[in-house]
Parts: C-alpha cells; sequence; structure tokens
C-alpha cells in the first residue's frame, strides 16, 4: 500500500488540522451532506497540482482557504500534505517516504514542497507521472464526475487512457523533447541569421587578411631584397671608401711633403744677380788698372833693360858715374843754401821767399834729372832702377794675381748663386707642377670621397627607412665580399624594392589588426558552425527521440487499448447482464492533430438502440463505472478515490459494483465516499466527517453500522 496519509490544515472545510490515514486497501468515508467529504476528494487533487481551481469548486485559490465560522478565525492559507510510502520506490526518489505538500495563500500564490523541499509544479507532476497518478483525474473521481469520461470529447478521453495506461510520462519526455527542438530550432535559426550577418563582415575581412598575406609575403620578399641590397651596398661603400681613403693618403701626403719642400727652398737666395755685377764690375775696373800698371811697369822695365843693355855696350860705368855727381854737387849745394836761408828766415815772408828759391832749385833739377836721367845715367843707377822696378813690378803682379783670384771668386759666387737660383727656380717650378697635378687628384678624390659620404648617408637613410617599414629583419644581413658586377646590377635592385615598397604600400597596412578581428570573427563564425553542428546533432537526435517516443506511445497506447478494451467489455457484461462496450479510435476532427481520438461504442443488451447518447443516467454511470474500473485493472494506480461514484447504482448494481471494487482493490488502494451501505460493507475503515454548528468538518473513525447510521 502506497498511500498512508492525508493531512488537511485550513482547506476548505478543515478549519483544524485533520489527519486521515489509511491503512487499508478500502477505506470509506461518510457522512451527511455538505459535512465535507468531498472537500477530501478535492484535497487530495489540490495537492497533487490540480490547476483548475473550477473543478475545485472555487473561483479563486482563496476560496480553497477556510473561511472561518462564528467561533473559529478563518485561515491565512490551506495546506495539504498526501504522505507516500516509498519503501518499493513509487516514485524515482531516494526516499522511503514521500510527503507532497501544496499550500495556497489568500493572495493566490501557491507553493510545493516535496519532502520538505520547496519545488515547482512541474516536479510535482514528474514526480506523480512516474507513479502513475496523474493530472487527469481517472483516479480521483468527483462527485458526479463519473460521466466525465464520458461525455468528454475524444481527445480528452484519448488523453486520459493516455494517462491511465501510465503514458503520460512518454508524453511529457515527448512534450519536453518537442519544447526542446522547438527551442533549438529556434536557436539554429537564430544562429543561422547570425552566421549571415557575420558572412559579409567574415568576406570582407577575408579580403583584407588576404591582401595582408600578400603584404606579408611581400615584406618577407622585401626583406630578403633588402638584406641582400644592403649588404652588397654596405661592402661596395666600404670598398670604395677604403680605396677612396687609400688613393687619398699618398698624394695628401705628398703635398704635405711638398708644403715642406718648399718651406726648405732656400729663401737667401737673393733674386737680383746686379750684386755681383757690380762687383764683378769693380774687381774689373781694378783689374785692368792693375794690368795698365803692370803693363807700364814692364814697359819702363824693358826700357831700362834696353837702357842698361846699351850702357853696358857703349860707355864706362866710371864716366856716367862723375858726370852725375858733379850735377848733383851743385843741386845739393843748391839744396842746402837754400834750407838755411828758410832756416834762417824769421818771417812768413822771408820762410817763403827762401822755399820759392829752394823750389827753384829742386824744379830745375827734377826737370833736369827726369830727361837727362835715361840719357845721363850709369850702370849702378840702372841696375838700381831695374832692381827697384823689378820689385814694383813684382808687386805689381801680385797685386794683379790677388785681383784676378777675387774677380774669379765673384765670378764663381755669380755663376754659383745663379745656379742656384736657376736650381731653385727649377725645383720650385717642378714642385708647383707636382702641386697642381696633386691638388686636381686630391680634389677628384675629395669628390668622389664626398660623393661616396652621399651615398652612405643615403644607404643609412634606407636602412632607418626600411627598419621603420618592415622592421630590423631587414637589416640583419650578413657581411659579403664585393661582387664582380656592374653598379647598374645594384641600381636594379634598389629599382625593385623601391617598386615592392609602392606595392605594399599600395596594399595598405594595418595587417596585424585586421588578422586579429578576422580571426575573433572567423573563430565566432566556426563556434556558431560548431554550435548549429552541435543544435543540428541535438535536433536530430530529439526528432528520433520524438519518433521513438510516438513509436512507442502509439504502440503502448494500442496494446493498452486492446487490453482496456477488453476489460471494458468485461465490466460492462458484468454490469449490463450482456451488451457490448468498447473503444474505438475516432476520425481526427482538428487539423494537423496526427493523434487520433477515442470514442466510445457500447451496445446495451436488448437494446436495439446504440451510442452514448441512448443511455440513461443509470446506464451512462454504469457505462463509466465499467470504464474507470477497465482503466484501472489494465494499470493499476497505487490508489483510487471514488466520491460517490455508486451514486446511481440500484441495489443488484451495487453489489456488482462492490464486488468489482473489491477485486481493483487488489491492485489499487480505494478511498470511497459513499452512501451506499453495499460499499461501506467492503471497507477496512470508515471515516465519518460531521460538522455541527460551527461550519468546521470533523472526523471520527466509526464502525460498519454507526456508519450507516451516520450516511443517514
Ligand atoms: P454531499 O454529501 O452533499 O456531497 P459533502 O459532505 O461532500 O456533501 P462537501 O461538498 O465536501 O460536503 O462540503 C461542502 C461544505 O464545505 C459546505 O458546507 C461548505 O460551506 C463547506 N466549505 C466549502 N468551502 C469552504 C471554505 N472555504 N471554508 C469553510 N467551509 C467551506
Amino acid at each position: 500500500m502506497h498511500l498512508k496519509a492525508i493531512e488537511l490544515v485550513g482547506f476548505k472545510s478543515f478549519g483544524k488540522k485533520t489527519t486521515l490515514s489509511f491503512n487499508q486497501p478500502i477505506t470509506s468515508i461518510v457522512g451527511p451532506n455538505g459535512s465535507g467529504k468531498s472537500n477530501i476528494a478535492e484535497a487530495f487533487r489540490f495537492a497533487l497540482g490540480e490547476q483548475s481551481i473550477k473543478s475545485l469548486r472555487g473561483k479563486r485559490g482563496e476560496d480553497l482557504i477556510f473561511s472561518g465560522s462564528a467561533h473559529t478565525p478563518r485561515s491565512n492559507k490551506a495546506s495539504v500534505k498526501v504522505i507516500f510510502d516509498n519503501t518499493d520506490k513509487l516514485f524515482n526518489i531516494d526516499f522511503p517516504e514521500v510527503i507532497i505538500e501544496r499550500t495556497v495563500f489568500r493572495d493566490g500564490i501557491n507553493e510545493y514542497v516535496i519532502n520538505g523541499s520547496k519545488v515547482r509544479l512541474k516536479d510535482v507532476h514528474e514526480l506523480l507521472a512516474h507513479a502513475n497518478i496523474g493530472q487527469s483525474g481517472h483516479h480521483i473521481i468527483s462527485q458526479g464526475e463519473a460521466d466525465r469520461i464520458l461525455s468528454s470529447n475524444a481527445k480528452e478521453r484519448r488523453n486520459m487512457l493516455e494517462e491511465a495506461l501510465g503514458l503520460r510520462i512518454f508524453k511529457y519526455k515527448k512534450e519536453e523533447a518537442e519544447k526542446k527542438l522547438k527551442k533549438t530550432e529556434e536557436n539554429i535559426g537564430n544562429i543561422e541569421s547570425l552566421r549571415k550577418e557575420i558572412a559579409p563582415h567574415l568576406r570582407f575581412l577575408k579580403k583584407q587578411v588576404d591582401k595582408a598575406e600578400r603584404v606579408k609575403e611581400l615584406k618577407k620578399d622585401l626583406v630578403e631584397r633588402y638584406k641582400e641590397y644592403f649588404a652588397l651596398e654596405d661592402a661596395w661603400l666600404t670598398a670604395e671608401e677604403k680605396k677612396n681613403r687609400e688613393v687619398r693618403s699618398e698624394p695628401e701626403e705628398r703635398l704635405k711633403e711638398i708644403e715642406k719642400e718648399y718651406a726648405e727652398l732656400p729663401k737667401e737666395v737673393p733674386v737680383d744677380l746686379s750684386v755681383f755685377d757690380t762687383q764683378i764690375q769693380e774687381y774689373e775696373i781694378s783689374l785692368r788698372s792693375l794690368e795698365e800698371k803692370s803693363q807700364s811697369i814692364l814697359q819702363k822695365l824693358s826700357r831700362i833693360e834696353g837702357a842698361l843693355e846699351l850702357t853696358k855696350q857703349n860707355q864706362s860705368t866710371e864716366e856716367k858715374v862723375s858726370i852725375n855727381t858733379e850735377t848733383f854737387t851743385q843741386f845739393k849745394d843748391d839744396v842746402l843754401q837754400a834750407s838755411e836761408k828758410a832756416e834762417q828766415s824769421d818771417t812768413f815772408a822771408s820762410l817763403r821767399q827762401a822755399l820759392d828759391s829752394l823750389l827753384n832749385v829742386v824744379r830745375p833739377f827734377v826737370s833736369a834729372y827726369s830727361t837727362a836721367a835715361v840719357e845721363v845715367q850709369d850702370v849702378s843707377h840702372f841696375e838700381r832702377d831695374q832692381e827697384e822696378l823689378s820689385k814694383k813690378h813684382e808687386q805689381s803682379r801680385a797685386r794683379l794675381q790677388e785681383t784676378r783670384v777675387l774677380l774669379s771668386d765673384v765670378r764663381n759666387k755669380k755663376e754659383e748663386t745663379r745656379n742656384k737660383k736657376q736650381e731653385g727656380e727649377m725645383k720650385r717650378l717642378s714642385l708647383a707642377a707636382e702641386e697642381a697635378k696633386l691638388i686636381a687628384l686630391t680634389s677628384s678624390h675629395k669628390e668622389r670621397g664626398e660623393r661616396l659620404r652621399v651615398e652612405r648617408e643615403e644607404f643609412e637613410r634606407e636602412h632607418r627607412e626600411a627598419l621603420a617599414l618592415i622592421g630590423s629583419d631587414s637589416v640583419r644581413y650578413e657581411k659579403v665580399e664585393v661582387r664582380d658586377e656592374s653598379r647598374s646590377v645594384q641600381e636594379q635592385r634598389k629599382r625593385d624594392i623601391e617598386r615592392t615598397k609602392i606595392r605594399v604600400e599600395e596594399l595598405g597596412g594595418g595587417e596585424a589588426e585586421v588578422l586579429k578581428e578576422f580571426n575573433d570573427v572567423r573563430e565566432r563564425e566556426e563556434f556558431l558552425g560548431r554550435e548549429v553542428e552541435d543544435l543540428q546533432t541535438s535536433s536530430d537526435s530529439l526528432k528520433g527521440l520524438i519518433k521513438e517516443l510516438d513509436k512507442e506511445l502509439t504502440s503502448s497506447f494500442n496494446d493498452g487499448l486492446v487490453a482496456i478494451n477488453k476489460a471494458f467489455n468485461e465490466f460492462f457484461t458484468t454490469m449490463f447482464g450482456g451488451g457490448t462496450a468498447r473503444l474505438v479510435a475516432a476520425e481526427a476532427k482538428e487539423e494537423g492533430v496526427e493523434e487520433l481520438g477515442i470514442d466510445v461504442a457500447v451496445s446495451v443488451p436488448g437494446k436495439r438502440i446504440k451510442g452514448l447518447m441512448a443511455l440513461s443516467g443509470g446506464e451512462r454511470a454504469l457505462t463509466s463505472i465499467a470504464l474507470i474500473f477497465a482503466m484501472s485493472q489494465v494499470n493499476p494506480p497505487p490508489f483510487l478515490i471514488l466520491d460517490e461514484t455508486d451514486a446511481a447504482l440500484d441495489e443488484a448494481n451495487s453489489r456488482r459494483y462492490a464486488d468489482m471494487i473489491e477485486s481493483l482493490a487488489k491492485q489499487s488502494q480505494l478511498i470511497l465516499i459513499t452512501h451506499n451501505r453495499e460499499t461501506m460493507s467492503r471497507a477496512g475503515v470508515l471515516y465519518g466527517v460531521t460538522m455541527m454548528g460551527d461550519g468546521i468538518s470533523k472526523l471520527l473513525s466509526i464502525q460498519f453500522e454507526e456508519a450507516v447510521q451516520v450516511a443517514k
């Protein structure tokens, strides 16, 4: 037995806490009209999640709360607990006992609790569906509701049957799967439209990235080109610079030397040689006069020598000497006389007179002597003159010699000076010529050096540019040897680099960001693609699941239907003593509804008219009881509550009903609200419900006899 008890607090007429225990297969609840019996059946439905307040005979949730009486204040909430035994795992939760509790507050708020934990209504439904306790209420037949299964439409009937067959759980699963499928497909749709939105942007980014790739490739190519170009350029420049330095140093050194040589050129060299000329002239003059003098001496000497020779040949030496002694003695006397006079003169005039007379003596002597000397000479005199003249001649020759030496010196000096001067000038000229040549050479070297410097600067500028444009890779080249090639090859390289650079610039930069964005967007797109795939997979598997569930549902339903039909027919024939009853698939009335509804086909024995419409109230009650019992028998619910289902039965049928109840009670616990003696008689426990004057339902456990009394 699964149903252990129900506890009502403030629910409808149960203003005080009331507990009904169900420890017997059949429990009957009896009591006078309006005492609150039906409220108990409704308490079950309430606790198990009934959503229709109307079916609980109220308009709002508040109507379910004890409204108070003359002596008892109203309750602020209505609460019902249904307690199940779960030792045999009727419910798929791991508790030995399951307590489902529902509370409604005056503001209409409902609260569901399973074993002390607040849950959602859905959780209650699921839990119950597992235990074959559905919502459609086929196991709780309220007063006057037995007919419901007959009066409801084909579709509702089908639902009831499905629930009775325990197929509700499949329905749940199917609905869940369908909901999930719908959500999944919505998600797929959303994602697909997102992908559609992304697609053009992605395409655009792809183009950008392709461009960026191209730029990357070009840059890679540029790096290689730059490296080759820089390496060769550097090598060439370095070599050229070295060459230039080398060729420059020699002439520069030489120029320095030339400067020194200039400085060393003798400065004392007189530019004017006339100084020498004057000296030479002077010497020449004195030489000439000396020569003349020497000549005259020589002439005199030869004359004397001639005269001497002549004298020696013509006269004796004694005679010539006596003549001369005479003359000279005379002259000597005259001079002495004149000098005495001069000494004796005491006046200037007498001195002058004495001197004049002296001169008068000397002058005729000198004159006589000079004219007569040659004619009147003696040998000794000539010899003396000859000696004297020879001496003079010697002297003159010596002086002549001396002068000649001087002259020759001066001449030599002049020559030397002139030579020196000429030599200096030659030197200066050759230096100047060399210098001019060297200056031309060095200036051409300088010019070359300058050109190389400009090229080096250009090279460095290119370096910086490459660095800025494509980074350090481009300038990380290895040193190479100068290549034996025309300079134009390198120039072509430079042009190629320029062309590549232009292409890079044309394609534009910002590639890193584009790539990042592209990757982000692509990742997102791929993610969405995977999402769609996942969703598609789960959609497919949901569809498969739905199909499976449908199949299972259909086959279980069909099997169940066969079984129910069998039981239905049996119960029907038992109740009616014949006839036939069965459930048949009805034509689908709504479009798009695949499931077939269920119609009831009955034929009461001995009557021609067939169909539900033709049944009397009692016959309808019997038919519905037969169907309810059939359903309960095929898939027995844990409990079955029948609220005055037996009200319309005559005595004979009451017995048959009671028999059927006893047989049903073997599989399901029964709670029977009844006024029927026969029914009461089969119950293991009887509860009496009374309502005294205070409007509060009270419960009392009673004996059968009492019950019969109470029921009246
Ligand atoms: P019958 O045998 O005639 O079917 P019953 O025993 O099933 O009667 P119920 O219908 O269960 O009687 O009880 C109805 C009683 O419950 C009424 O007297 C009604 O006043 C009372 N009742 C219903 N709702 C409330 C409420 N919210 N507060 C107090 N009493 C209520």
